[in-house]
């Protein structure tokens, strides 16, 4: 997943998380599971979901979201080079990587209820 249209701000402050995560545990890394979707590919998701097709999401895709403007991501953990579940990861971790991005400004899914924790938005 690119980070083609996604805020500047919200690149930089994934790159940095990224950068602190690789630095401080080895074989640990994050990658962008989504970023920018067209309003339309929003759509699609949604329905996607209401049908039940669940495949790759997490929760019910919004109407209006953030990430159709460029102003949020789905980050995920990569662990010795194989991408692990979001629920797979331990709540501490997401944590951690939470107050890496909002020390930068960005606001974190996790903190919402429910919680959406790989979520993150400026
Ligand atoms: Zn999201």
């Amino acid at each position: 997943m690119s980070l083609r249209g996604v805020r500047s701000t919200l690149v930089k402050a994934f790159r940095v998380a990224r950068a602190h995560v690789k630095k401080n545990y080895p074989g640990v890394d994050l990658r962008v599971t989504s970023g920018y979707r067209s309003p339309a590919y929003q759509r699609q998701l949604r329905a996607r979901w209401d049908r039940g097709n669940r495949g790759g999401l997490v929760y019910r895709p919004a109407l209006v979201s953030r990430h159709s403007t460029g102003r949020a991501i789905d980050i995920g953990f990569v662990i010795r080079g194989r991408p692990v579940p979001v629920a797979s990861i331990p709540a501490i971790s997401w944590a951690y990587v939470g107050a890496l991005m909002e020390r930068q400004g960005v606001t974190w899914g996790g903190r919402w209820s429910p919680p959406d924790l790989p979520h993150f938005e400026v």
